[in-house]
């Protein structure tokens, strides 16, 4: 480990005072926040991330550590405990995705620990970029290369990839978001900004390393989840290698709107499977007007991955990623709702 400053500021207002003076100090060095630590302090302890100074966020889990609804939108706390927010009866009644995407991600100790704004922030597990003695990662180290293209890819992405970086976005709850089209609160130097979710993760292009929209300094403090006609007919599918504490090979996010058989309505986002939290337009176009046959749903998840490129070891998560979000569309067409 290496020494770095610390400090633990009692309000955003005074987090964001400490992020000004530490830039305008020296806007080259670099600042980390820290939530749960879940992924900062396993990157530090890889030497993969080398923060100078870090803001020790968690004295403000009594501002924005809230899950709140009111009938409008869901709004939740960038400094909620995943489990909290899982565990939450108007969550899981009425944003099932979003209770799932959580309650299906890591390990019950570590989401006891990690927080909303943290899960969203995770870096890739491709394993060349989390083990310095690969000198090819164009994500850790910008002009590199790519040790993952030549390498073991099995685990990596079909989707939004680029020549640059082929890594695979690792969370789950990203994915509900982009379903349900979240937005984000973010505080930041020069004041308060919302923007949609599905603008905050960047494609890998030629840059792997700027992985989000976020300027130096800026804090997630809210996502907002308006409520919609789909939400309640939503759910989050996880396939991986064992049946938990594992990332997804493959998985869907998918919330319907329907009028008796027909799809009024759809929202689809893919994980597991694309270097961004994927939202799968053409798929979502297929299936508006149609009845939810199982050929309809095969029709929309062949659209889905019709810019899928295969690396040398993950062809199959084409096959899987339609399968999973067949199975998904067929489980959610088939919700019984409360009235
Ligand atoms: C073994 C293991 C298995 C896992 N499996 C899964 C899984 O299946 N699915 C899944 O989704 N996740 C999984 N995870 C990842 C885990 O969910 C994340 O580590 C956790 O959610 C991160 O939250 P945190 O609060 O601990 O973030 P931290 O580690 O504190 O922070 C992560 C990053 O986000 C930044 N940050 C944190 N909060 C903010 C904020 N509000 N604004 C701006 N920047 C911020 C930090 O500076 C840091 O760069 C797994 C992790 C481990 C170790
Ligand atoms: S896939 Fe991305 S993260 Fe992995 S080695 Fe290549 S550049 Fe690095």
């Amino acid at each position: 480990m290496r020494p770095f400053g610390y400090s633990r500021p009692s309000s955003v207002s005074n987090a964001i005072l400490e992020v000004r003076e530490f830039l305008a100090a020296d806007p080259q060095s670099s600042l980390s926040f820290l939530a749960g630590g879940t992924t900062l302090l396993d990157l530090m302890k890889l030497d993969v991330v080398r923060p100078e100074r870090i803001i020790d966020l968690n004295a403000l889990r009594d501002e924005l550590g809230y899950t709140r609804s009111d009938g409008s939108a869901l709004r939740l706390g960038a400094f909620a405990r995943m489990a909290d927010v899982a565990a939450d009866a108007e969550v899981i009644a009425n944003y099932p995705v979003i209770a799932q995407s959580l309650s299906l991600a890591a390990s019950a100790q570590l989401r006891n620990m990690a927080s909303l704004g943290g899960n969203v922030l995770q870096r890739t597990r491709c394993p060349y970029f989390r083990d310095p003695s690969w000198s090819a990662c164009n994500k850790r180290v910008p002009g590199s290369g790519c040790a993952a293209v030549q390498g073991a890819n099995r685990a990596h992405a079909v989707l939004g990839t680029s020549d640059h970086c082929i890594a695979t976005y690792p969370g789950d709850f990203a994915q509900a978001l982009v379903a349900l089209d979240a937005s984000i609160v973010i505080a930041g130097p020069r004041g308060n900004r919302t923007i949609p979710f599905d603008s905050l993760h960047r494609r890998p292009d030629g840059n792997p390393h700027l992985e989000t929209s976020l300027q130096p300094g800026e804090i997630i403090a809210e996502f907002i989840v308006p409520a919609r006609s789909w939400m309640r007919r939503s759910l989050y599918l996880k396939i991986r290698d064992r049946q938990s504490y594992e990332f997804a090979v493959a998985a869907a996010a998918v919330a319907l709107d329907l009028d008796g058989g027909m799809v009024r309505d759809a929202r689809i986002a893919l994980g597991g499977v694309a270097a961004v939290p994927w939202r799968a337009r053409e798929a979502e176009d297929a299936l508006r007007g149609q009845p939810l046959t199982e050929a309809v749903a095969r029709t929309a998840a062949r659209l889905a991955f019709a810019e899928a490129r295969p690396q040398s070891h993950n062809a199959y998560k084409i096959e899987l990623g339609q399968s999973t979000l067949v199975r998904a569309l067929l489980q959610a067409s088939s919700m019984e709702l409360r009235p």
